[in-house]
């Protein structure tokens, strides 16, 4: 299934995309009650929730496209450093920290907060007096379905509810300076995000091209093949001492051709638009302004 969280006529709904009919079902529970948001969803199960018979499907230009999951339940957990080439044109730029390894040995884990979360076709504030090496990362986003502690590699799969795109936005110049990822990656409208989520029975995530363009410019492709830390162990290494929930959120990391990778770099503009594709998700749209 295609989940989409929508807005219609100013009400949020959540519903099924259909696409060849392009036509959205919204979703109640399996008593007849309208579903108030993804999250809810994701915590009762695809098995406590059905298409809506009493409301009509709805054809998707009549609604916005919100993030499916609009805000989050807590922050976006984000692996830095995760496809090799990235690695290492990261460490070329000089934006690194001085204090980690080019290509790491164990995933580099850090989070956005909940509220940078944008949707599709909405604008990335371009901040301005604050940064001016505003940088983006397109990357595969994990939604876990199942809660768990301690999950073993082999299980990991089971706790997975479905996949969506992230575009991990960075200030290059705030990651620098203050010596950590948090600050500048969380910026207000800084984690677009959708425009769908993709059930975990439609999709396999082991080799899914990813990629992104600026202005129609092609900057990064690769495969998340080419992952470092796959999705399994990324799930065993953030879930060993954090126990995680339904509805977490994790990025799986970017490949090559950020902005920052380019001597001299070439880092987002007002002006510019941003592509993200994942074979088999779709194609989130962003423009900076
Ligand atoms: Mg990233």
């Amino acid at each position: 299934m295609r989940l989409v969280t929508y807005l219609h006529h100013g009400m949020a709904g959540v519903g099924v995309l259909d696409l060849r009919s392009t036509r959205i079902r919204p979703l109640d529970t399996i008593d007849g009650r309208p579903i108030p948001d993804m999250l809810t969803v994701i915590r009762e199960g695809l098995e406590a929730v059905t298409p809506s018979v009493m409301r009509p499907a709805i054809p998707q230009v009549e609604v916005d496209l919100l993030a499916p999951i609009p805000r989050p339940a807590r922050n976006i957990f984000c692996v830095g450093k995760n496809y090799r080439r990235h690695a290492e044109e990261f460490a070329r730029s000089g934006f690194d920290s001085p204090s980690t390894a080019a290509v790491p040995e164990h995933p580099v884990v850090f989070t956005k907060v909940p509220e940078s979360v944008i949707g599709d076709r909405d604008t990335i504030l371009y901040p301005e007096s604050l940064s001016n090496a505003l940088d983006y990362e397109a990357e595969l986003a994990v939604v876990i379905g199942r809660p768990g502690r301690g999950i073993r590699r082999e299980q990991a799969m089971s706790h997975v509810f479905g996949y969506t795109i992230v575009n991990d936005v960075t200030a290059r110049d705030w990651q620098q300076r203050h010596g950590q990822w948090f600050l500048g990656k969380s910026f207000d409208t800084f984690c677009p995000m959708g425009p769908m989520l993709v059930t975990a029975d439609e999709l396999d995530p082991a080799a899914l091209d990813v990629r992104c363009w600026v202005n129609d410019e092609l900057r990064q492709q690769a495969n998340t093949r080419d992952l470092i830390f796959d999705i399994p162990t990324l799930i065993a290494t953030i879930s060993a001492g954090i126990t995680l929930q339904p509805g977490d959120i994790i990025a799986t990391g970017t490949p090559e051709g950020v902005g920052a990778g380019f001597d001299p770099p070439r880092f987002l503009q007002r002006g510019n638009e941003v592509a993200i594709e994942i074979e088999g998700i779709g194609r989130l749209v962003n423009d900076v302004f």
